[in-house]
């Protein structure tokens, strides 16, 4: 941390402030400067607070230099530049597009064996479905619930596709441990810290949506909770925020990516469906997320979109996630051209 005194403060203000820092077991380091003195501070082992500095006469401001995500940037040495994430046998941020695609909520058998089938065949290593469902209304499809894990195994099984699905809260954890291969946690749970912490226990990998309204300082803070529980396997996802905008569902924040990039080793899918709600702006925004440095793709399908039983108006078509797919990986393919070139990220 940085003290930055103002161009006022006395001498003895400075020795006050340097007085403080030592008691609170930290080294001062004072730097005269033309107009005004910075003291930095350093040492690990103080015992006490350096908020109390920030208050005291002569000083204008104080500035953080260690970062506040410990594990989820890429501070740690020891660590390599990117985490890549296992999900059975696939994996997120090795270097090849990840393709993360299936119906929202599981809804029967066929239903789930149609999609994962097709979206196989376009190339995703990953199903989603939700088996239990956070709805808006109470009064919504919830999702299965039991059986629809059953049917997640059975796709599993049959077509070799690894896992994901949403925990709801702590005690559907177990569930998704027993049948699936990821942890999804959902938009509303963001900040559902018993969640996170419960996650960060568990031998699965995380995928972690950010909250409709969270920054990206919470949304790591996030990532930071089921870190410090053990867990280092996580995917960040960005799925919309609320703004004032009427035309799409929420507000894709594609910037959001490259953002997450430059502080976090950790990957970044883009969920372009959540992302816009309306099936003809799925592809292009997914595009578009490849394009601005995504890893992967999370992208609802299903095989008859119009009787989907939740949020049937995003979902691609079977043939339209084939097309996507194809499009997606030549856009990743001209991104990674770019990363191996002169331009870092
Ligand atoms: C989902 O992916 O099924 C879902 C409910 O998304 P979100 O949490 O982003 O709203
Ligand atoms: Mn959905």
């Amino acid at each position: 941390m940085l003290v930055v005194m103002k161009s006022s403060a006395s001498e003895e203000e400075v020795v006050a402030v340097v007085r403080a820092i030592e008691r609170l077991g930290f080294k001062p380091d004072p730097m005269p400067g033309a107009t005004r003195t910075v003291v930095g501070v350093s040492g690990l082992n103080g015992h006490g607070s350096l908020r109390e500095i920030a208050a005291m006469p002569g000083v204008a401001e104080t500035v953080r230099i260690s970062k506040k995500f410990k594990l989820a940037t890429e501070e740690e040495e020891s660590r390599p530049k990117r985490t890549v994430v296992k999900i059975g046998d696939a994996e997120i941020g090795g270097g090849s597009l990840a393709l993360l695609a299936g119906p929202c909520a599981i809804e029967s058998h066929e239903q789930a064996f149609a999609v994962a089938k097709a979206v196989k065949a376009a190339g995703a290593q990953i199903f989603r479905g939700g088996a239990l469902k956070p709805r808006t209304s109470p009064y919504a499809f919830p999702g299965l619930g039991e059986a629809a894990f059953k049917i997640l195994a059975d796709v599993r099984r049959e077509f070799g596709l690894s896992i994901v699905t949403e925990a709801i809260d702590e005690g559907s954890v177990a569930l998704v441990e027993k049948y699936a291969d990821m942890i999804q946690i959902g938009s509303r749970n963001m900040q559902n810290f018993t969640l996170l912490r419960r996650a960060g226990r568990s031998a699965l990998p995380v995928l972690l949506k950010r909250g409709m309204a969270a920054t990206l300082d919470e949304w790591l803070h996030a990532a930071e909770y089921i870190m410090a529980e053990g867990n280092q396997q996580i995917v960040l996802c960005e799925r919309g925020v609320r703004t004032f905008a009427q035309h799409s569902r929420n507000t894709l924040d594609l910037a959001a990516i490259p953002a997450v990039r430059r502080i976090s080793h950790l990957p970044v899918v883009v969920d372009a469906s959540h992302g816009t709600g309306h099936n003809y702006m799925v592809t292009p925004l997914a595009r578009a997320g490849v394009a601005v440095g995504a890893d992967g793709l999370m992208i609802e399908v299903h095989c008859q979109p119009h009787e989907a039983l939740s949020d049937a108006a995003q979902a691609l078509t079977l043939q339209e996630f084939a097309e996507l797919a194809a499009e997606a990986r030549a856009i990743h393919h001209v991104v990674a051209i770019g990363r191996n070139g002169t331009r870092a990220r």
